[in-house]
């Protein structure tokens, strides 16, 4: 694990021409918004903390290497990067219908080692961590331990992959409010189970209700996401900010108030693309307009991004 190198207040910099026009195509898919709501974002995102290579079966793009991330992030004045790809550990096949990808992925862990080694043994123009995206299939089991958090620079629990139906305990009840509540419970009992550095991509409720983000969340009130994110903050979790996510205006919108309770439970925030492709890693502006909106900044992010 490395620790914060620094506070990263100076890296206040005016958004450029390109990244509004990013905004203004974000915001133009998006019937609440207007030209009005794009204005000068004065943080600028230099972190990415989820990236997938070609790796995890999902990704699918030979060019998603660890070389092409950072040559690419290098242009853009990046200070670090760490790579996320999924670790699985449960024997069920995990994608319905891509009967070619088995578990468990001890092939992967093993990988994602030897990625390690190399990256520490090799002089990139920015610092490169290497760590795993692992998950939570019910709440009596997760598929990380302490031994792997410190084999590792960082993981992340995500604690709503419930489109994998196959592998993910999907909840009783099926009404909006009964998965607001599912979700909320996975996401407790992963905070505290402390087998992850950063809890990914929270309150998205994936699967069956994947269109309907706002009618899940309205079920859970202010108190209880301000309980969930004090025990998230007090078990030591960062709290991701994830752009690919984001990137939908739905998400984006139902969001801002889990976020902005979030920063008022004193939560540290990580940021990440969560790309699986090489030609995804342009939406960074879009964590640096939200951060904006939810009154987040670059004091509230975790000591686990270098910057
Ligand atoms: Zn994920
Ligand atoms: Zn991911």
């Amino acid at each position: 694990m490395n620790d914060a190198n620094g506070s990263g207040g100076s890296a206040v910099v005016i958004a450029s021409r390109n990244a509004k026009d990013v905004m203004r195509k974000f915001f133009e898919k998006n019937k609440k918004r207007n030209d009005s709501c794009i204005k000068e974002i004065a943080m600028k995102i230099v972190n990415d903390y989820h990236m997938h290579t070609k790796l995890s079966p999902c990704s699918g793009d030979q060019e998603a290497t660890i070389e092409n991330f950072v040559r690419v992030l290098a242009g853009k004045g990046f200070k670090s990067i760490c790579i996320t790809d999924h670790y699985w550990t449960l024997p069920e096949n995990i994608w319905e219908n891509r009967p070619d990808f088995k578990g468990p992925f001890p092939e992967t862990l093993k990988q994602i080692l030897e990625n390690k080694k190399m990256v520490e043994s090799t002089e990139f123009p920015m610092k490169v961590l290497v760590g795993a995206e692992i998950e939570t299939y019910s709440p009596d089991c997760i598929g990380g331990t302490l031994e792997l958090k410190e084999m590792l620079d960082v993981v992340l629990l995500p604690t709503d992959h419930f489109h994998l139906k196959s592998v993910i305990q999907q909840p009783d009840d099926h009404s909006f409010a009964g998965w607001g509540k599912h979700m909320m419970k996975f996401f407790i009992v992963g905070a505290k189970s402390r087998v992850g550095h950063v809890l990914a991509h929270p309150f998205v409720p994936m699967g069956e209700h994947n269109d309907k983000p706002r009618e899940v969340l309205d079920t859970i009130s202010d108190a209880e996401f301000f309980d969930a994110l004090s025990i998230a903050n007090e078990y030591g979790n960062a709290i991701e900010i994830n752009s690919g996510c984001l990137i939908e205006p739905i998400y984006y919108e139902s969001l801002i108030r889990p976020f902005t309770i979030a920063k008022k439970a004193g939560c540290k925030f990580t940021v990440g693309s969560d790309t699986h492709r090489l030609a995804t890693l342009d939406r960074y502006d879009i964590i640096a307009q939200f951060c904006d909106e939810c009154g987040i900044t670059e004091d509230d992010f975790s000591s686990i991004m270098i910057r």
